[in-house]
């Protein structure tokens, strides 16, 4: 018998609506209920077993009630407030793809326009839920419906930005957790709580006139007469006069192949696709690639129970001081060997009976859903080519594409940018400019990233600070344009901050390094 017993001090008085509950190596459970049709997962910071002959009661005290971002969508998963507009012209009609954290920007830009009610966003969302990559699932590959998963984050991860450089200005953790203490790096679930909890927020502001549609995936696109027209379940078709891409850029592996995969002896996949370490408990683990998913991964695995990962880099090592049981290697050059499980590395040495190679190989940009003619090709780097002020398609001042950048600010920039657009939307910023002022301004940026790129390459720097500060004089560029219009009250605050936001995340990166030095630092740290 599983009781569930909130801070409130409420039991749950239905406990058959427990859909599954996990007990993580972690300290932490991580419970899965249904209230009120709505479905709650909760990470538990107390849980007290008490057993006795008849039965055994464990009683989770949550970190906070049920999780805000268990919000009522109603029935049909639509939710929308009725307002009445103070404005005299009708309300913008705008589309969105996307209901992670850049949607949800986009929600609480509404929210502080002097008048929401002049906006009209319909949000498609192909989840049932929103929350982006922060949604876990166990699946991969299709869903229950056939469309591509989008998760891609695994069960025990835990945020790897520090909370302190990556809080929202207008709502705090310290809001959102009602004053309880949480760590610097936080568990999926509660960063998933906080993101949403903001939203859910800004969802009740007066005026906010927002749709969103869940399990509503975006088929098609067109563009007639000046108007976008987007598809979804099939045939259903509505049109809009701006359409905001929000989609973003970590759920299509980028895979690489190398000769031998065909008949290797093991398991090969994509990060995308890991979803639990303790599947490699015991085993010989590569991992291809040390970037961030890299890290995490090997991490991941080592610290549940694997053999031995190796762990290869491509141009450099990384600065870490592995622990044991993490060899960083040269690249993979092919698989084979006898058993078919050796690999075999770029310096000429070889490792033996690998049980799996996990790619950590990066993700595409992939909007199959966009016409030709409006689809964004880029990888992923700080500038993309082709988006006026990092947002607004070159020849279109109408279609908007957020969070495309490679992200070194996190949570701001989706903030910056949704300003930036919901002020160009009602015609008060960047729609002045012809086409070729536009594209000057874009090669300004782009010859910017370039001349980095170069004095970084001649110094040898790893170019941490330089890219940070490169995405701050980008936001701290949009931001002034909207302190033109002033639409936003507290967008200055948010230049402010992206000022000493560079000192404070060089500061966390190098704690977190001193941590990892330190002899106990697998003890320490949660990643
Ligand atoms: C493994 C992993 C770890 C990460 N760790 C961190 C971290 O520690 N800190 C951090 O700040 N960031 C982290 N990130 C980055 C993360 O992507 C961003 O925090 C953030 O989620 C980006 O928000 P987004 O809304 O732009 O994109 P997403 O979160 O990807 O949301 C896009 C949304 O669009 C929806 N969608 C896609 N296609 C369609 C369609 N055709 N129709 C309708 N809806 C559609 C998706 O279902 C999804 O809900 C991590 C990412 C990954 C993959």
């Amino acid at each position: 018998v599983w009781s569930l017993s909130q801070p409130v001090g409420k039991p749950c008085s239905d406990t058959s609506n427990l859909l599954d509950s996990k007990l993580l190596s972690d300290p932490l459970q991580t419970f899965v209920f249904l209230d009120r049709h709505v479905r709650h997962e909760a990470t538990a910071f107390e849980a007290e077993d008490k057993e006795n002959d008849a039965s055994r009661d464990v009683i989770v005290t949550f970190a906070r009630r049920p999780l805000k971002s268990g919000y009522d969508f109603g029935k049909s998963s639509v939710s929308a407030r009725s307002f009445s507009t103070s404005s005299t012209s009708p309300p913008k009609r705008v589309g969105v793809v996307g209901c992670g954290p850049s949607g949800m920007a986009l929600i609480n830009a509404c929210s502080k326009l002097q008048d929401p009610s002049s906006v009209s966003l319909t949000i498609f969302e192909k989840q049932e839920e929103w929350g982006g990559v922060w949604n876990y699932d166990w699946r991969t590959g299709s869903d229950e419906s056939g469309r591509a998963v989008h998760a891609s984050m695994y069960q025990q991860l835990w945020s790897n930005s520090a909370k302190e450089t990556n809080e929202f200005l207008d709502y705090s953790y310290e809001e959102h957790f009602e004053g309880k203490a949480t760590p610097s790096y936080l568990p999926r679930q509660l960063m998933r709580d906080y993101i949403a909890g903001r939203a859910e927020k800004a969802m009740g502001v007066d005026g906010v006139n927002v749709d969103v549609r869940l399990g509503s995936g975006v088929e098609q696109v067109e563009m007639e007469g000046g108007k976008f027209r987007v598809t979804t379940g099939g045939e259903k078709e509505e049109e809009f006069d701006h359409l905001i891409v929000a989609s973003g850029h970590f759920s299509v592996p980028h895979s690489a192949s190398f000769p031998g995969f065909e008949n290797f002896n093991g398991r090969i996949m994509h990060s995308t696709d890991f979803r639990n370490a303790l599947e490699f408990s015991g085993h010989r683990i590569l991992v291809v690639g040390n970037g961030n998913s890299g890290e995490d991964v090997a991490l991941q695995c080592n610290k549940y129970g694997a053999a031995q990962v190796y762990l290869t880099y491509r141009t450099e090592k990384s600065a870490i001081n592995w622990p044991e049981g993490i060899e960083e290697t040269p690249n993979l050059v092919s698989v084979g060997g006898e058993k078919g499980r050796t690999c075999y590395l770029k310096d000429g040495s070889e490792i033996e009976d690998v049980d799996a190679i996990i790619l950590c190989t990066g993700y595409k940009h992939s909007f199959p859903y966009m016409p030709n003619d409006l689809r964004l090709s880029t990888s992923n780097n700080l500038y993309p080519q082709g988006l006026y002020k990092g947002v607004a398609w070159l020849e279109n001042p109408n279609l908007f594409y957020m969070g495309m950048q490679d992200i070194w600010i996190g949570l701001k920039v989706y903030d910056c940018q949704a300003f930036w657009i919901m002020d160009s939307i009602l015609g008060k910023v960047g729609r002045d400019a012809g086409v070729e002022e536009r594209k000057g301004d874009i090669e300004r940026w782009v010859d910017k990233l370039k001349g980095i790129k170069r004095e970084g390459a001649k110094e040898g720097v790893n170019g941490l600070r330089e890219n940070l500060n490169f995405q701050k004089e980008y936001l701290q560029d949009i931001l002034d344009d909207v302190g033109e219009t002033a639409e936003h009250g507290y967008n200055k605050d948010y230049r402010a901050l992206l000022d000493t936001h560079v000192d404070d995340y060089m500061m966390v990166t190098e704690h977190k390094r001193e941590v990892r030095r330190s002899d106990g630092w697998s003890e320490a740290t949660t990643v």
